[in-house]
């Protein structure tokens, strides 16, 4: 695929990576690799990874790193275009990851903590199509069916309050430091996410030159 490239969205929980992805995924045909969703896939389907991950996800912990880089690492190895919505994580994960590939671009997604808390308080998922919503922004009732496919909204497990303090507080200490890594590498864009989804596509799609 000529100008495929590999781009690491970055940005606390809620910031709108998950949603950004899927759209320039689906655009552009880049692989969307998502690590929280490939652990609740694994979750689900009750996998030994998934029964070890199970305990730190509930509680809004991250998965140790041993577990995460070799589950991403062995789904990029010879992908073209690739775009890595929550990971890397940690400053590990992000060694890791150098050294298996470089990168195109880091999408630094920005968001405050108070916004966070709101955007992830009304978020919810379609139990069958996986579209993201937003009741609030969205205008839904709380019993809505899912306004692409008419399928179920459910609330993430770790969108419970206290659960979304303590995720935030897990990417100030631990993910928050890769701005400055990337930075320093020569490949961050930061984006306002704070603004409407659209509003912030376009600023994505320049970043990554199209
Ligand atoms: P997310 O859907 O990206 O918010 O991820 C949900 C949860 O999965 C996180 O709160 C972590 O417990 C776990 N998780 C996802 N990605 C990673 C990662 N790169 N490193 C460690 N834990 C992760």
């Amino acid at each position: 695929m000529g100008g495929a490239k590999r781009i690491v969205l970055l940005g606390p929980p809620g910031a709108g990576k998950g949603t950004q992805a899927a759209r320039l995924s689906a655009e552009l045909g880049w692989v969307h690799l998502s690590s929280g969703d490939i652990l609740r896939a694994e979750v689900r389907s009750a996998t030994p990874l998934g029964a070890q991950a199970e305990q730190f996800m509930r509680r809004g912990d991250l998965v140790p790193d041993g577990l995460i880089i070799e589950m991403i690492a062995a789904r990029i190895t010879n992908v073209e275009g690739f775009i890595l919505d929550g990971f890397p994580r940690t400053v590990p994960q992000a060694e890791a990851l150098e050294a298996v590939t470089a990168l195109d671009v880091v999408l630094n997604i920005d968001l405050s903590r108070a916004e966070v808390v709101r955007r992830l308080s009304s978020r919810r998922v379609c139990a069958d199509c996986g579209a993201i919503h937003n009741l609030a922004n969205d205008g839904l009732a709380d019993d809505a069916p899912c306004p692409g496919c008419g399928g179920r909204l459910m609330q993430r497990e770790d969108d419970e309050a206290e659960v979304i303090e303590r995720r935030f507080d897990v990417y100030a200490e631990l993910t928050a430091p890769l701005i400055s890594f990337y930075r320093e590498r020569g490949v961050l864009a930061t984006i306002d996410g704070g603004r409407a989804g659209d509003e912030v596509y376009a600023d994505v799609l320049q970043a990554v030159g199209r």
